[in-house]
């Protein structure tokens, strides 16, 4: 399959829906970012990238984040981890607080930013703060194979005075015992992993091995075991996507996680990975552009989980 070609049909077959799409405003850097800006990254066995628009664009990779603490927290802390955090998907938005109430602080899922804190917590609990987010970084660096990935402090300031609405939660859950650090700590390395700036390539080479059984190709490293990244893309497959994660799973069906800077990470199970960003929201939160560009490529390679 020529793949240039094929991404270049993509860009060429959204290209209406640029600009419609609306940029998150609760974060106030975030709502600096151009909604005409679109990047798609496929990232292919071999480790090689096929890129269309601006996929060498750095933008903050949000919850797209808890994938990888989720696989950083399961090394760690193994089964453990379900003490603390469900699997089961939410059908609500990312921060919503109803159902912590009702499951008395135990989030339903780690892709959820009340189950992403709790990794946090976890982590910081096991490792330390310190060590917990120079882990994540430089995991983020080795695996995309670049040293110069970096956090964006700003931003990182810009999001925790705009973060009452994760501090509400975070206090929450500590308030039902299930945090074991202090709220502000715990919530400082949740904005740090947010806080990672990466492009389109860097992101969909960085999940590599999620494609391959936990091992990247590429290199011939075990990242994690075969039934860790199996089951991490199960949580993305049913939890990935805030309350559309069924509708993500109708259109394009692959496991995948939105953030909410507008980036879409999707795994093509044995085939690659493949990144869009494009900061235009749906109203379900999800990347317009990026999500009409993830139905497209379906649409022409096939390569739903479900056919
Ligand atoms: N840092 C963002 C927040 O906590 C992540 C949300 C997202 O990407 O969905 O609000």
């Amino acid at each position: 399959m020529d793949y240039q070609s094929l991404l270049n049909d993509v860009v060429s077959d959204v290209a209406a829906y640029r600009g419609q799409g609306k940029v998150a405003s609760y974060i106030p850097t975030l709502a600096q970012a151009d909604p005409q800006k679109f990047g798609i990254a496929l990232v292919l066995k071999d480790g090689t990238a096929v890129t269309a628009g601006d996929a060498e664009e750095s933008f903050s990779i949000q919850s797209i984040s808890y994938v990888f603490a989720v696989a950083q927290a399961l090394h760690h802390l193994k089964g453990s981890l379900w003490n603390h955090v469900g699997r089961e998907p939410s059908g609500l938005p990312v921060g919503s607080i109803v159902q912590l109430e009702l499951e008395k602080g135990r989030p339903r899922n780690p892709l959820t930013s009340g189950g992403a804190i709790v990794v946090c917590d976890q982590l910081m609990t096991t490792c330390g703060a310190a060590a917990a987010g120079d882990e994540m970084l430089e995991f983020l660096r080795d695996r995309s194979g670049d040293p110069s990935v970096a956090v964006d402090d700003n931003l990182a300031m810009s999001e925790s005075r705009a973060g009452a609405f994760n501090r509400s939660l975070a206090n929450f859950i500590a308030a039902f015992g299930n945090l074991h650090n202090p709220v502000e700590e715990v919530l400082s390395l949740y904005y740090r992993n947010c806080s990672i700036a990466m492009s389109c390539s860097q992101l969909a080479r960085a999940a590599l091995f999620l494609a391959f059984d936990g091992v990247d190709p590429a290199t011939g490293d075990t990242i994690t075991t075969e039934s860790r990244s199996r089951r991490i893309n199960a949580l993305m497959m049913t939890c990935g996507h805030y309350d559309s994660s069924g509708d993500f799973a109708f259109r394009v069906g692959l496991p995948g996680k939105s953030s909410v800077s507008g980036a879409i990470l999707a795994v093509i199970p044995g085939t690659g990975t493949v990144c869009v960003w494009s900061p235009g929201l749906n109203a379900a939160g999800m990347s317009l552009v990026g999500m009409a560009a993830l139905e497209t490529l379906i649409d022409r390679t096939g390569w739903s989980v479900f056919v």
